[in-house]
This record gives C-alpha cells, sequence and structure tokens, in this order.
C-alpha cells in the first residue's frame, strides 16, 4: 500500500487523510493511486487537480457524461421530495420510468433492481418460475455478474475459483458457434432459459453474429425456454441503437440493463415481454431498495435523453473511434458496435491502460490483449481525436 500523499499536489491528499484508510477496504479491485473526486461530461479530475480524459465511462455507466444537467436536476430534485418509500407502494419516478423502458420495449414489464448482477439473478428466477424447468445454456467468455446465480452463469472459469458449488443445471456454448449452441441446449425438455450478451462486453468485445443471436431465439422457442438478453452494457444506446438487439433482429423475451440506466445511481432493471411470465405473482421475487425513486427519477430523464440526435453521435463518434484505433500501431484488429469498442493489442493491454492514465486519457481492458473504450454517448469529435492521438503515443 501507498502511504497518503505520495506524489500528490502538496497537502492535497494528506488534508483528506483518505490515503490512510486504503487497508479498511477489501482488496476486491487493484487500483492505481488515483483519486477522483469531481466530473463534467467527458473529463474527470483527481484530488491532486490532474483532468482526465474519461474514456471507461465508470465501465459504461456515466451514458451522457458526468453530472449531466438534465439527470443532476431530476435526481436533485427528487431528492427534494422522496428518498425512499419501499415497495410497498407506488411512486411515481418507478411507475414513470416503467412505463418509459415498456414504451422502448413493446409494452414489457420491469422489475426494478439496483445492479447489472441483480437484474440476472432476477431472469434467471423469472425464467425458472415461468417454464418449470431447470436449465441454464450461457456462453463462453459470457458474463452476467458476481453473485452466485449470475457468476454460475458467466462463461469465465477463472472467476470461479474458490466461490463453488455453482448454481447446478448451466451449460455453456461457444459463441458464434451453432453447432456448439444445439448441443449445450439440447434436451430441449428441461430448458429454462438461453442468456447472452449481443456483444460480449468483458469477455472481449466479442459481437455476436445476427444468424447465431437468431438460432438462439429460435431454439429457445421451439423449447419452450425464455430468451434473455443481457444488455447491461450494451444497452441504453451504448451500440447505436436504444437495445443492441435491435440490430440483430430478435425479438428476446427478456432484457436486462443496469450500468449506462441513472448514468451513475445504482439500478438494474429486468424487462419481462407480454406473456412471457404468467406464473410470476406477488412474492416471488423483491428488492428492499429496488425502484428507488431518485434513481428512477434520474433514469427517467437518461431514457428521455436519448433520441435520434444522440444516437447518430454514437454513430458517428463510434465510426470515428474504430477508424482512428485502426491506423494506430500495435493495433491488430478493432472489435464493436458504436461506442463499445475492444482494440485487439499485439501486447498485454493492461500496460497501455496504466500509459494512457499517465497521459490523462481513462480506459479499460476487456481480457489481456484487449483495450476498451466506452465514453459517454455525448463524447465530441474533438474528443475522440484526442483519445486517438494519446492512444497513440502510449502505443508508440
Ligand atoms: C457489468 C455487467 C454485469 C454486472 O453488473 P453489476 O452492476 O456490476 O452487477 C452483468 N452483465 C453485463 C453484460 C455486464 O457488463
Amino acid at each position: 500500500m501507498t502511504g497518503a500523499g505520495e506524489g500528490a499536489a502538496p497537502g492535497l491528499r494528506g488534508d483528506l487523510g483518505l490515503g490512510l484508510h486504503r487497508d479498511a477496504v477489501l482488496p476486491t479491485y487493484a487500483r492505481p493511486d488515483v483519486t477522483i473526486v469531481r466530473g463534467e461530461a467527458c473529463r474527470a479530475w483527481d484530488d491532486a487537480g490532474r483532468a482526465y480524459l474519461d474514456f471507461g465511462g465508470g465501465i459504461a455507466v456515466v451514458a451522457l457524461g458526468h453530472c449531466h444537467p438534465a439527470v443532476t436536476a431530476a435526481a436533485h430534485a427528487q431528492l427534494d421530495a422522496l428518498w425512499h418509500a419501499s415497495n410497498l407502494y407506488w411512486t411515481e419516478p418507478m411507475l414513470r420510468l416503467a412505463g418509459l423502458l415498456s414504451a422502448r420495449l413493446g409494452g414489457a414489464q420491469a422489475f426494478f433492481c439496483n445492479s447489472g448482477t441483480e437484474a440476472n439473478e432476477a431472469a434467471l428466477k423469472v425464467a425458472r418460475k415461468a417454464t418449470g424447468r431447470p436449465r441454464i445454456v450461457a456462453l463462453e467468455g459470457g458474463f452476467h455478474g458476481r453473485t452466485m446465480g449470475a457468476l454460475s452463469a458467466t462463461g469465465q472459469p477463472a472467476k470461479w475459483v474458490g466461490f463453488g458449488p455453482l448454481l447446478p443445471g448451466v451449460a455453456f456454448a461457444r459463441p458464434n458457434d451453432v453447432e456448439s449452441l444445439r448441443a449445450a441446449a439440447s434436451p430441449g425438455d428441461d430448458l429454462a432459459l438461453i442468456i447472452l450478451e449481443p456483444i460480449l462486453g468483458e469477455g472481449g468485445v466479442v459481437p455476436l453474429e445476427e444468424g447465431f443471436v437468431r438460432t438462439a431465439a429460435a431454439i429457445a422457442a421451439e423449447a419452450g425456454a425464455l430468451l434473455c438478453a443481457d444488455e447491461v452494457q450494451t444497452g441504453l444506446g451504448r451500440t447505436g441503437t436504444f437495445f443492441a438487439c435491435e440490430q440483430l433482429g430478435v425479438e428476446p423475451d427478456l432484457v436486462t440493463l443496469a450500468k449506462g440506466l441513472a448514468n451513475g445511481l445504482p439500478i438494474g432493471a429486468l424487462l419481462v415481454r407480454e406473456g412471457k411470465a404468467p406464473a410470476i405473482g406477488p412474492g416471488d421475487h423483491g428488492s428492499t431498495f429496488g425502484g428507488n425513486p431518485v434513481a428512477c427519477a434520474a433514469a427517467c430523464a437518461v431514457v428521455e435523453a436519448i433520441d435520434g440526435e444522440l444516437l447518430a453521435n454514437v454513430v458517428a463518434r463510434g465510426d470515428q473511434l474504430a477508424a482512428g484505433l485502426r491506423d494506430l500501431p500495435g493495433v491488430r484488429e478493432v472489435r464493436g458496435r458504436g461506442l463499445l469498442a475492444g482494440a485487439v493489442l499485439d501486447r498485454p493491454a493492461a500496460p497501455v491502460v496504466d500509459a494512457c492514465r499517465d497521459r490523462g486519457l481513462l480506459v479499460l481492458t476487456a481480457g489481456a490483449d484487449v483495450l476498451r473504450l466506452l465514453p459517454p454517448l455525448v463524447v465530441a469529435e474533438a474528443e475522440v481525436e484526442e483519445a486517438l492521438a494519446i492512444i497513440g503515443a502510449a502505443l508508440a
């Protein structure tokens, strides 16, 4: 552990004294020596006053940029009215958000929770209860979260080590391998759910092919099982459409959302298409904080801001980013869609992330050799150029 104040502007970190408490945090993350204190649009500042261009977006969370005025105003207004009432009662922000999301997904019904992993837990439970069956098919390399059910459906064995036994009844198929999918799904008579990310995010920014996703939908429909699109990372306009699935020609029975939904306040949602879970009723699932009024008020402002103009910016800036990345030394391949971009490098990605941060740019990895970029959807042309120049310098 580094001590307080090391490398900081004189006084700042020492005055806050925060460095002293790093040992009081369970070390589940390997954090660099950076404490973020402020954000505005696509920029964030640390406690030493250094500015960063934020192309991690808090891991695809800060969809509209830090402290977006409309979202901030909505959250402020709700803070002054009501913080919490519990799910024993209706609240206006929760109802408004359900209506907005339902309108985006053909009359779907929403269950609100607090994170992506919780949204996927809800999907697993709804699928089992709705079908009366146990089995789940997920993808190798997929990521659905860290709680026991979502972890069991996460196709990354390294994340399981030390946490077994996992949920029984989960089989994995290879992404974009239809034969492997058919094998994992059979026999269909005990299949409850196929869950997949339209673009595997944590698993390396791997887009699923339209034919593969259509086959998954057909297998689920034939078997009487449900198809869930985990759009926790790809949803809310990130790929250029409200849901990434819109570009894949399928209508999943279940959709999970979280990351960008409230621009940084904790929230998750499971959307259930009309008539797909008639067995679900009072008492079947719940969450004390789920549908929190402040988070829902912020989320309403986010959903209302995702319009044609914003989506056009996602597509234009995404094309600009991908084209620029392809021209950089050390970039072997660029994958993704819109503002979910993965640059496959000819070297390990983690040192490149550090080198970018030293030059004032926050970026992410997705696996050992993939640099992952998830800027706010409002990112400007000049900011993309600036990021490309820094990544180029870091790779040179
Ligand atoms: C981040 C992520 C999750 C987990 O969300 P949390 O909010 O961290 O629980 C689940 N699925 C996908 C696709 C994700 O990217």
